[in-house]
């Protein structure tokens, strides 16, 4: 492994956005292999993301490297926080309704079953009319 170390030296190695990156190319190989062969340059585009990867773990711009991990991950973190919402927004539908603030666009979620009520933001303290 001392040859590995020597290689590896001084350069940025893995992090998520590089996993990212080869998860993204093997699920477009797996996409290219069932579209019709008119579309075989789906391969090769397949292919960039792991070129990418390579040259970010063989990089030595490590602050650039670090910056563009930090950006990834923010977007990730950004996605799976709106989806998570989402998700609970589906699950309790059932027993709650959701009202969107009329000044300033909160989501608030209210009880179901309850007639017509009165809403009062808690961010804005701005009051509508809703039926629930
Ligand atoms: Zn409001």
């Amino acid at each position: 492994m001392e040859w590995f170390k020597k290689i590896m030296y001084g350069r940025y190695g893995g992090d998520s956005l590089s996993g990212a990156l080869i998860v993204l190319s093997f699920i477009l190989l797996i996409i290219s292999n069932v579209l019709p062969k008119a579309l075989w340059f789906v391969v090769i585009v397949a292919y960039i993301p792991t070129v990418i990867c390579v040259f970010r773990i063989f990089s030595r711009n490590i602050y650039k490297r670090q910056m563009e991990n930090y950006k990834f991950l923010k977007i990730k973190n950004t996605m799976r926080n709106s989806l998570r919402r989402k998700l609970n927004k589906l699950k309790d539908l059932k027993t709650h309704k959701y009202f969107t603030c009329t000044n300033c666009k909160q989501s608030l979620r209210v009880p179901r079953g309850q007639g017509k009520i009165s809403i009062t933001c808690p961010k804005c303290k701005n009051t509508f009319k809703g039926k629930s």
